[in-house]
């Protein structure tokens, strides 16, 4: 069996929220809320959930962009969360980010070459000027963009371009493990594809290994070697992808598939429509945090106890005391 090249345990990330005039602690809120996972070198791990259920805070946990509250992350066989300043800059060489919308992550004042040398610079990847701007053609060559690009600003590519600036800035360090954060999800459809065919061109390339966020099950389908589905901070199934999209567990997971257009007009599917809309995180249910919503849950047992994770079939685990 091949070792994880990133391991998720027991992540917990909880934001406190002060008031009052001393700013004392009145709620806290569980974005994310217990959270396991690991990630193969070379595979697609596909993490979906509808928005505000922690997926795009568990990314960026493990990167260390914000501090978890708890858990563990290990890279590589490394302790992420003991790294220090220097160490955990290095280890960014190793994970990139690329974030949904790139315009906002993108410096106006600067042009597309100075942002993508950026990089190069901070980790001492190029010999000198010549080799710097060489590497740099070279990335936006590798993005589908031009040379002559370079030389200019972010408010002149459309979005679709944007985002390949934006990979060719997190391909620039050469990364083992690049979490892409909801990538697609402000581009028109048709662009979408172009850039999910561009990432995994680049993932067979490059022998890359993504954390792919989606907030829809469509878009990571053909993507991802494995999909994770998360709920109010808790990670509910997690299956290779073809299982959980053919025979899916969990009635969260059935709810988001029935959604999911099929291109078949002969196949029709059942749309499960849930009731209300998703709980705050300040005061999630108690037991299944799914209960107030769940189509099939037993009372009390669904409210009172909290399922655990388990494995249902080879590499298919669910979170469901009825399920699995
Ligand atoms: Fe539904 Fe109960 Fe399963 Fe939760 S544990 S998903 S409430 S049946």
């Amino acid at each position: 069996m091949t070792e994880a090249l990133l391991s998720v345990k027991n992540l917990v990330k909880n934001y406190a929220i002060t008031g009052g005039l001393l700013s004392r602690e009145v709620a806290r809120v569980h974005a994310v809320d217990g959270v396991n996972f690991d990630i193969k070198a070379g595979e697609t791990l596909g993490l979906v959930g509808e928005s505000g259920c922690g997926k795009s805070t568990t990314g960026r946990c493990i990167l260390r962009l914000i501090e978890p509250t708890a858990g563990e992350i290990w890279f590589e066989g490394k302790d992420v969360m003991a790294l220090g300043h220097d160490a955990l800059t290095a280890l960014r060489r190793d994970m990139q980010i690329i974030f949904q919308d790139p315009y906002a992550s993108l410096n106006p004042r600067m042009t597309i070459g100075a942002i993508i040398a950026e990089a190069l610079i901070i980790h001492g990847l190029a010999k000198s000027k010549q080799d710097l701007d060489a590497r740099v053609v070279d990335l936006l060559e590798t993005v589908g963009l031009r040379s002559d690009h370079m030389s200019r600003y972010p408010h002149e590519f459309s979005g679709g371009q944007r985002q390949r600036i934006g990979i060719a800035r997190a391909l620039a360090v050469e990364p083992k493990l690049i979490v892409c954060d909801e990538p697609v999800s402000a581009l028109d459809v048709s662009v979408q594809a172009q850039v999910i065919n561009l990432l995994e061109d680049l993932q067979e390339k490059f022998s890359l290994t993504y954390l792919f966020i989606a907030h829809d099950l469509s878009v990571v389908e053909h993507i991802s070697t494995r999909v994770a589905v998360m709920y109010l901070g808790r990670v509910v199934e997690i299956a290779p992808a073809r299982d959980l999209y053919t025979t899916p567990l969990h009635p969260y997971t059935e709810a988001l598939l029935s959604a999911v257009p099929i291109p078949d007009p002969k196949v029709k599917r059942r749309r499960i429509m849930l009731q209300g809309d998703v709980p705050n995180p300040i005061n999630p249910p108690t037991g299944c945090h799914f209960h107030t919503r769940c189509p099939v849950r037993q009372l009390p047992l669904c409210s009172q106890t909290s399922p655990e994770l388990k494995q249902s079939a080879d590499g298919h685990w669910v979170a469901c005391h009825l399920r699995g």
